[in-house]
């Protein structure tokens, strides 16, 4: 695979540069990073992106999307992750927008794209069920009938950011006598609606973004139900193939890796560099690699996907690949760390160039990071679709 940049892509290579230099996306960090004004500054920065035209880069043109080719996609995101430049929350510009343009009517796709391109909307994923998560088909959330309405009843589970969300879409059952995955449908429904409560789930970083989101005889009309009744299933799989190459989140792993070689190059610990030490050395390199042949899966995927080929098996193949490879990052950090990574800060500790900082989040990613291997559909399910979608077993 040639993936020397030509003249035009190294000018949008300078321009998006420009761009992310100009937007001081650090502005927008900062409001991230504190739980009060984590909302307000994801759409701060979704709006920038939003004016300048490049919020969606993988929407058609027609839909308000960028329009950009494969390779102009991965500069951007290579930029974004060198300017340390938020992502943007994936659940309506990755999600459901792309179920809605492709399989929403045209008075959905004028009601709803707008508001998810500007930010002004906020969307949640409710697809999980407490007794519905690998097996999402056997999901028990209904949706009964009544006039130009359905009436919802129900769970979900694990919501992320449910508690900012103005909408959820929902997989509910609109068949009960049927072959589980028949009888689903893909609902997108008001989270002002009245019977919806929303509880919090504690989270191991400390961090508040899972959710538990209760429907009791929700009011939803009819027009909201993206496509045939009975027939989400097959549109919710498409958004997952989607969502499992989003999870694979390559760029951001050589960002995280890069940033730990400059902490090892300066970090001593038993008299030397951690960099030279030879089995720090190792993990390193070993990361390092894995991480380079997922790059080239990726550019493949991404080629197959501008060809608007749905990223298939492979979509699976990275999320697995992609989050141990995350998961590794956050060990060697937490190795980096030492007595920092502790969960109570050893005021004993020998002073080190890395401090609390460096060790409360290295800590912090590796607890989240756990659940990596478990969203989007568990590494474990993945490893199921490949065994029958590519080995045929
Ligand atoms: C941080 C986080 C955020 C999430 N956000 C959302 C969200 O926004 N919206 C949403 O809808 N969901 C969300 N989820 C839910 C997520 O998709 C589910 O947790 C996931 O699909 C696994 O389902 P489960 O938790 O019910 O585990 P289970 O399905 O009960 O699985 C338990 C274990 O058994 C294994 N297992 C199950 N079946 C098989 C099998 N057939 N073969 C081999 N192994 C198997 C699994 O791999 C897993 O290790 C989130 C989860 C997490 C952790």
């Amino acid at each position: 695979m040639d993936t020397t940049l030509s003249t035009d892509d190294l000018k949008f290579q300078d321009e998006v540069r420009t761009f992310f230099a100009k937007a001081a996306p650090e502005k927008a960090r900062q409001l991230i990073s504190h739980p009060e004004t984590y909302k307000q500054g994801i759409v701060q920065w979704q709006k920038q992106l939003y004016d300048q035209g490049w919020v969606a880069p993988f929407w058609p043109k027609e839909h308000g999307g960028a329009g950009w080719n494969v390779t102009q996609s991965y500069i951007y995101e290579c930029e974004r992750v060198q300017a340390n430049a938020p992502d943007v929350v994936p659940f309506g510009l990755k999600m459901v927008g792309p179920v809605i343009y492709t399989y929403g009517n045209d008075e959905q796709k004028r009601h709803f794209l707008p508001g998810i391109l500007s930010g002004d909307d906020w969307w949640c994923q409710g697809y999980s069920e407490p007794g519905a998560g690998s097996d999402l088909a056997s999901l028990k959330t209904r949706a009964d009938r009544d006039g130009d309405d359905y009436i919802v009843n129900g769970s979900k589970i694990w919501t992320t950011y449910a508690q900012y969300a103005d909408w959820i879409f929902c997989l509910v059952r609109t068949e009960q006598s049927t072959k589980p995955q028949n009888g689903i449908s893909f609902l997108l429904i008001d989270m002002q609606t009245p019977g919806i409560t929303v509880s919090p789930i504690p989270s191991i970083n400390g961090v508040y973004s899972l959710n538990e989101v209760h429907f009791d005889n929700v009011r939803v009309p009819q027009a909201n139900r993206i496509g045939e009744e009975g027939q989400g299933w097959t549109y919710a799989k498409s958004l997952l193939a989607h969502e499992r190459t989003a999870i694979a989140r390559v760029a951001d792993s050589k960002s995280r890796l890069e940033t730990l070689r400059q902490w090892a190059a300066r970090e001593r610990q038993g008299g030397r560099t951690m960099i030279s030490d030879p089995m720090f050395q190792a993990r390193f390199t070993e990361i390092e690699a894995e991480l380079m042949a997922l790059e080239y899966t990726e550019l493949r995927v991404l080629a197959a996907m501008a060809n608007n080929q749905s990223p298939g098996a492979e979509s699976s193949l990275m999320k697995i690949k992609g989050t141990e490879i995350q998961q590794a990052i956050h060990e060697l950090g937490m190795e980096l760390a030492g007595v920092y990574g502790g969960i109570v800060a050893d005021e004993e500790a020998t002073v080190t160039d890395i401090g609390h900082d460096f060790g409360d989040q290295a800590r912090k990613d590796f607890m989240y990071g756990r659940a990596a291997t478990i969203y989007g559909g568990s590494n474990e399910i993945q490893k199921n679709i490949i065994a029958k979608r590519v080995l045929g077993l």
